[in-house]
């Protein structure tokens, strides 16, 4: 049996197609074996092989716009991207009809720890809270940033996620526009009057889709899942970004993605994922987490239609993993 399930509050549709009842074994893909690169420019030590850091964070303190590209000793360090998708001072351009605008922005790595090797899984209590720091203050700094409309915020994992590089990093793109993806989630959160984030976790608190809770946010698999293992995280009270949320509740934030992540590793062998944060703040958004394994890949149907098929059903997901 197949089901079409429509998005929350959007009008959007995946298909569940459970039919062929996949395990998570039948999902585990072949490993792309993984080579400790020896001068990886990520590692401790390396510090004057990437562009001067932009902030780092050593022994509880933060160092802002240092120049100094050889601050050794960090925890987290954060430098602009090699290769940036946009640019503070993007060259000028002739205009033409279908271009908006020069490539204006700022596209940043967030390198998260400084030991070659861990995984979100390996970081203690106290990391994490400095990582989801770090997230916190760069996002709000560059959502202050004149020209900036929306800052993405995501981390891409394994060779089948994106990722090029092995050392655990996240990315945040400063774009001067609202992606359309939000805006629509926006006008709609408007037009109600009412927030339906809220009345989701209202709902998946006590589902079958229900898979994690700390005192301040809830994990499940959503109802509409476009890929398997689908999680979305969503704080319990209203929040609508970073700006406004307090380290307790960033912290539980990073405690359920760590959770999650955990629970991939065990039950799907540690597989290639993407998790992105979703935030706007103007008072009626609510702030969430969507995370993402790699087990399919997006082929014609999906590129023809946006509608995705999801072999697993949330249900059956959610099961998988509260299972300890
Ligand atoms: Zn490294
Ligand atoms: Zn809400």
């Amino acid at each position: 049996m197949s089901d079409i399930r429509k998005h929350y509050f959007l009008d959007e549709y995946c298909i569940i197609a459970s039919e062929r009842s996949k395990r998570p074994s039948d999902l585990v893909s072949e490993k792309t074996e993984r080579v400790a690169i020896s001068n990886c420019v990520f590692c401790s030590g390396n510090e004057d092989k990437t562009p001067p850091a932009t902030a780092v964070y050593k022994n509880g303190d933060v160092l802002e716009d240092k120049q100094d590209v050889h601050v050794t000793g960090w925890d987290v360090r954060c430098i602009p991207n090699l290769f940036p998708a946009v640019s503070p001072t993007p060259a000028k351009i002739e205009p033409s009809d279908w271009q908006i605008d020069a490539g204006f922005g700022y596209h940043e790595v967030i390198v998260e720890t400084p030991v070659h090797g861990r995984t979100i899984s390996d970081l203690s209590d106290h990391e994490l809270a400095l990582l989801m720091r770090a997230y916190k203050d760069r996002v709000v700094h560059y959502q202050s940033q004149t020209g900036i409309e929306y800052v993405s915020l995501f981390k891409n994992w394994g060779e089948r996620a994106g990722a090029s590089l092995e050392h655990i990093h996240s990315q945040l793109i400063a774009l001067p526009l609202l992606p359309p993806l939000l805006r629509r989630e926006q006008d709609v959160i408007q037009d109600i009057k009412k927030c339906p984030y809220c009345d989701i976790v209202e709902k998946e608190e006590n589902s079958e889709r229900f898979v994690y809770e700390n005192a301040d946010v809830l994990a499940f698999t959503p109802h509409f899942s476009i890929a398997p293992f689908e999680v979305w995280i969503l704080p319990k009270q209203h929040i609508d970004h970073f700006a406004n949320c307090a380290d307790e509740v960033m912290r539980s934030l990073g405690d359920a993605i760590r959770f999650v992540i955990s629970r991939y590793d065990t039950i799907l062998d540690s597989p290639s994922y993407n998790y992105m944060f979703y935030q706007i703040a103007d008072g009626s958004y609510h702030l969430n987490v969507r995370i993402q394994p790699v087990l399919a890949t997006r082929a014609g149907f999906e590129k023809n239609t946006d509608i995705y098929i999801n072999t697993v059903s949330p249900e059956d997901a959610a099961s998988y993993l509260r299972e300890q």
